[in-house]
């Protein structure tokens, strides 16, 4: 219930679709009990017991006023139309009000639909605000499958449980209120026995609900799997065909769609059979208040004419509809309150790489970068320790060692990826804490590994994160990035939309419009992380030729598996388990015989 209040803030600026619903149901109740009412006077008719009333009543919200008020009614009716006339009246009046009540109940659904799906539109939104803002180190792999279960399974159980329960808690109620305010009037001591019987089969219908909470978390964690499975396979379908890997993805993927069938049926056999049992128990309650009234009726002083009896029971039948509506929608509240759950806990992860309320702003990079005593652990697992380094301006530094030494996540210290958890790393003197994320990572282009471009045209690729930029801005850096040529012969040129069919770019391609990209914005530090690593050797020349050009005049910072390309960096490093254990010159490191100079010898022979 916590989350579905939660959920419903999210409805604040669109509070007047709800108003309109509670103002469309509430005509559309009226009219229907209006309609249901219709039926009295029509088997008075019927029955011929009709009392005629010449006079008009007083009117006023009795009973018995309103009876005569009926009846007068009805005896202008006949003297005006005739009984047969009459009949056909109110049968007409009937319709019309249905009509009525239709008609209002379909605004009411409308309203309630633009209410819902807003909420969801937020909702999602702020989902996806929350991924991006989110700070690198929380993305992985495993959490990839479950934000994307998130967004569009969660999303969907909590549009059509929680979000369709919404109008169900608050348009029954009103219906509820209505007939029983009715029954009262028609015949108080058959109201307070229903009351007496409802309640029994209500508490039935709750113990259901209760454990359907349960099979829906797992549900949708079956489902959370299943996404992931099948992004891991698209991602990696080359693999999974070079190593005749159908059978085996196959065959793990029938698990876990198997799983989330049973899982599935379980919590779809609990729901169902609320629907089936309810029905039992409100027919059971139908014929114990049809009893007890038919004792009224029969019984020695008569407090309860027939027709009136058949009134009461007509409406008391409608009254299951909106209890039982109630509780399905409660039941629905239930069920999506783990989704919900989901949804907020996501929405409440802490950004641990936050910016400080006064961060300065900064646009230059003048003097240099330096880490100092710099450690950083993921959660509680040290990955560096003792890191000092500076970095001049206009020098390049490299970082070589065996994978897994921490290069990566060093060089990530620097636009803020993470933050170091001891030490401090500045630049110009200023701890990167206390600047503007935003400025900061303007003053850095990066290049890695995987070049990564986004199913759009070359320029959008080149010119991301950017507004406003122009063709001849873009053409000059990927002609510094040696892509323009290329670029060129494609068939819409710059307009060409990557991943378009027949225009497949090879590596090198990609990864010299991953460098246009960072030449893009000028900036004064460079980040390398392996960026000819995926290349093959004619490919890596070109890139590598590239990559010189961008370095000049530049800061860098290289992390490089080829030992050739860094040898002209003015200092380099060499890690070994998150520890710089040499450092100096190519010349000096190789003179020293020792890690560095190794590593070199293994690359000779390479
Ligand atoms: P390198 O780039 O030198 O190969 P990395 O900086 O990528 O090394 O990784 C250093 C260590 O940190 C490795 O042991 C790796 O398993 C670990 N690591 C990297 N990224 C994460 C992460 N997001 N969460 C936990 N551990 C990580
Ligand atoms: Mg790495």
């Amino acid at each position: 219930m916590k989350n579905f209040l939660r959920i419903m803030r999210f409805g604040r600026p669109y509070r007047r679709y709800a108003v309109m619903n509670g103002v469309f149901n509430l005509l559309a109740t009226v009219f229907h009990l209006a309609s249901m009412l219709l039926f009295i006077p029509f088997l008075r008719l019927l029955l011929g017991q009709t009392k005629a009333v010449h006079e008009k009543p007083v009117l006023s919200w009795n009973k018995d006023a309103l009876e005569q008020g009926f009846n007068w009614a009805l005896t202008r009716l006949i003297e005006l139309h005739g009984q047969i006339g009459a009949l056909g009246i109110i049968c007409g009046t009937v319709v019309a009000m249905f009509l009525l009540k239709n008609l209002f109940r379909y605004m009411a659904v409308r309203s309630i639909c633009t209410f819902r799906n807003r909420i969801i539109r937020d909702v999602r939104s702020k989902i996806f605000d929350k991924m991006l803002e989110l700070p690198l180190r929380y993305h992985n792999d495993e959490r990839k499958g479950n934000l994307l279960s998130l967004i569009t399974n969660d999303m969907q159980v909590l549009e059509y449980s929680v979000m369709y329960s919404i109008e169900m808690v608050f348009r029954e109620p009103i219906a509820v209120i209505m007939f029983l305010g009715t029954m009262v009037t028609l015949s108080p001591e058959l109201t307070l026995w229903s009351l007496l019987l409802l309640p029994i089969s209500g508490l039935i219908i709750s113990r259901i609900s209760k454990s359907l909470k349960r099979r829906s978390t797992r549900v949708q964690e079956k489902s959370a799997d299943l996404l992931g499975r099948v992004e891991e396979t698209l991602t990696g379908m080359r693999v999974v065909k070079a190593f005749n890997g159908e059978d085996a993805m196959r065959r793990r993927f029938e698990q876990e769609n198997d799983q989330l069938m049973r899982s599935s049926i379980s919590m779809l056999n609990r729901q169902d059979v609320a629907s089936p049992l309810s029905e039992t128990l409100g027919t059971a309650v139908m014929a114990a208040i049809a009893f007890l009234g038919g004792t009224l009726v029969l019984g020695p002083d008569a407090s309860l004419s027939g027709d009136s009896f058949l009134g009461f029971i007509i409406i008391f039948s409608q009254l299951l509809t909106p209890i039982k509506g109630f509780s399905q929608g409660y039941s629905g509240i239930v069920r999506g309150s783990s989704s919900a759950q989901r949804v907020f806990d996501l929405l409440e992860t802490p950004n641990t790489v936050t910016e400080k309320p006064n961060a300065r702003s900064v646009t230059a990079f003048t003097t240099n970068i330096e880490f100092k005593n710099v450690g950083f652990a993921y959660d509680d697992k040290p990955v560096l320790s003792n890191i000092n380094l500076t970095v001049p301006k206009g020098k390049s530094v490299a970082l070589v060692g065996t994978s897994g030494g921490g290069k990566t996540t060093l060089a990530g210290l620097l636009p803020r990826f993470f933050d170091v958890t001891e030490g401090s790393v500045t630049i110009d003197g200023n701890d990167l804490r206390d600047l503007r994320i935003k400025d900061l990572r303007a003053l850095m282009g990066t290049v890695t590994q995987d070049s990564l471009l986004f199913n759009d045209s070359v320029a959008s690729n080149i010119a991301f994160g950017r507004t406003g930029i122009g063709e001849a801005e873009i053409q000059r850096a990927a002609e510094i990035a040696n892509a323009h040529e290329f670029i060129s012969r494609m068939p819409n040129g710059y307009q060409t939309t990557i991943g378009d069919a027949g225009n497949r770019l090879s590596g090198g391609q990609k990864q010299r419009i991953a460098i246009a990209r960072a030449v893009l914005g000028d900036p004064a530090i460079l980040i390398l992380d392996e960026a000819t690593s995926a290349l093959d050797t004619e490919s890596e020349k070109l890139v590598q030729d590239a990559l010189f050009k961008l370095m000049k005049d530049r800061t860098s910072l290289v992390i490089a598996h080829r030992l050739s390309t860094i040898q002209h960096c003015d200092e380099i490093i060499v890690l070994d388990r998150g520890q710089i254990i040499e450092r100096g010159t190519h010349a000096q490191l190789y003179a020293a015989e020792g890690q560095y100079r190794k590593l070199c010898d293994l690359q000779a022979f390479a």
